[in-house]
């Protein structure tokens, strides 16, 4: 950028000169040729009415004025005398001075002389008997340019030297808030500049840089989604192999053992027991998971169930479960409370509730269930078991987790119920929460509305 301005400011200054030459060689020649006009004009009265019209007076005028060139012609133009030639009786009617002459009583020519071969400046003036010219050595524009030529190569050098000296400090001073600016772009996201010329490039700038830090800060969350989505992914892979690997190493441990042959029939008997067992442990895991991932694509459509209804239901069939659980259930239902869902949603929601309130009630424990209509549609499952300690209360609905690990045992379940529930509450836009206290009980609570 700085050479262009040093360039640039150096083809001007050029430019100029050469303007300011060729102006000032115009009006030197014009001043010189004004200075010729006069100088021919007082010449000519040095002629007086005493001086005869021939070659020897012609040329005594002509001393008199310095050698000027001194022509006597008569009316018509024809030559009757010439200080400088002897070609007389040729006439110069035609030339331009004599023309002015004859017409306007006095003229002026510039020219080149055909018979001296040089720049000449004619004044032809009427006299009496005729006509008197008189002609000297003029100076032309190019003479005039010629001669300035050491002065103009002297004002290129300075011209040249100021240029380089001026572009050093100006282009260093002109660039300063441009080089700042720059310098600046990456540090800071808002510049501000007191310079009006620049403002329109750092309002780019900071529109430039807001749209970037926008660009970085989504990139960046798409990251933390993508890192989290991962590490949720492997969490998950290594709960299920983990809630695997305990059937697993039981079922292989007693089918050894089998292979051995050395058991007692007694032994045998538990060893077949627990591999069967094991082996249906398995097999609900995985249906479990299956289950669980299925959530995520059902796009199923929902229609309007009957949620009282499903909810007697699924009473019903846990009957025997209360009673291995030796539970009472008591219920609150309004009839006819409809949703729009879909039954088996529903029913793997109330199951997964109302099993986790037998499960983890205590012997002679009581469960209620209530579901309201309305405006404020609910279903609540209510019992006076175990309770959760405060600080397990928001990892309950997480993936595999499960409060105590030989509870779980006990009670079979692999901590995916109420991840279930969540989404599937989730999904629905329904509001799940949770409150308890423990060994006092546990309360779960949809809002469907
Ligand atoms: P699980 O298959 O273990 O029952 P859930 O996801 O249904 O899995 O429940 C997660 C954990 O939350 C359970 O292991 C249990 O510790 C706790 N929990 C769930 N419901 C209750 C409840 N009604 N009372 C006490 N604890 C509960």
């Amino acid at each position: 950028m700085k050479k262009r301005i040093f360039a640039l400011s150096l083809l001007i200054t050029i430019t100029a000169i050469i303007i300011y030459v060729l102006i000032s060689a115009q009006i030197g020649y014009n001043i010189a040729l004004n200075k010729d006009k006069e100088c021919l004009k007082i010449y000519s009265n040095f002629y007086n009415q005493n001086i005869q019209f021939n070659q020897d007076e012609a040329k005594n005028l002509s001393i008199k004025l310095d050698g000027a060139r001194v022509t006597f012609m008569d009316k018509t133009g024809k030559v009757v005398a010439d200080s400088h030639t002897k070609s007389i009786n040729s006439s110069y009617k035609n030339r331009e001075e004599v023309e002015l002459a004859i017409k306007n009583n006095e003229g002026y020519a510039v020219r080149k002389s055909a018979e001296l071969n040089k720049s000449m400046i004619y004044y032809c003036k009427k006299i009496d008997n005729g006509l008197l010219r008189i002609s000297i050595y003029t100076t032309t524009q190019s003479s005039i340019l010629v001669k300035s030529l050491p002065t103009t190569a002297w004002v290129f050098a300075i011209d040249i030297i100021l240029c380089v000296i001026f572009t050093f400090f100006a282009t260093g001073y002109v660039l300063k808030p441009v080089e700042k600016l720059a310098k600046n772009f990456s540090k800071s996201d808002i510049n501000e500049t007191k310079y009006k010329e620049l403002k329109p490039l750092v309002d780019i700038f900071n529109r430039k840089n807001k749209e970037i830090s926008r660009q970085v800060t989504l990139i960046e969350e798409e990251n933390k989604l993508v890192k989290e989505a991962q590490n949720s992914k492997n969490e998950f892979i290594s709960n299920i192999t983990h809630e695997m690997n305990t059937p697993l190493t039981s079922i292989r441990g007693f089918a050894e053992l089998l292979d051995e042959g050395k058991m007692s029939e007694q032994m045998q008997k538990k060893a077949i027991k627990t591999i069967i067992s094991q082996s249906e442990r398995l097999t609900n895991l995985i249906a479990c998971i299956i289950n669980y991932n299925e959530i995520n694509n059902d796009e199923l459509p929902s229609y309007d169930v009957d949620i009282s209804a499903i909810a007697v239901d699924t009473i019903d069939t846990l009957m025997p479960f209360f009673k291995q659980h030796n539970v009472t259930v008591e219920t609150d239902i309004d009839e006819g409370v409809m949703l729009s869902s879909r039954q088996e949603r529903i029913s793997e929601i109330m199951g997964n509730l109302i099993r986790n309130a037998t499960k983890y009630n205590k012997p002679n424990g009581k469960i209620i269930v209530t579901i309201k209509g309305g405006s404020k549609k609910y279903l609540q499952v209510e019992d006076t078991g175990i309770g959760i300690a405060k600080e397990n209360l928001d990892k309950i609905f997480s993936r595999f987790f499960t409060v105590d690990k030989s509870h779980n045992g006990k009670n079979g379940g692999f901590g995916l119920g109420l991840a279930v529930v969540k989404k599937l509450c989730k999904k629905a836009g329904w509001k799940l929460s949770v409150e308890s206290e423990l060994n006092v009980g546990t309360t779960f609570r949809i809002n469907f509305n």
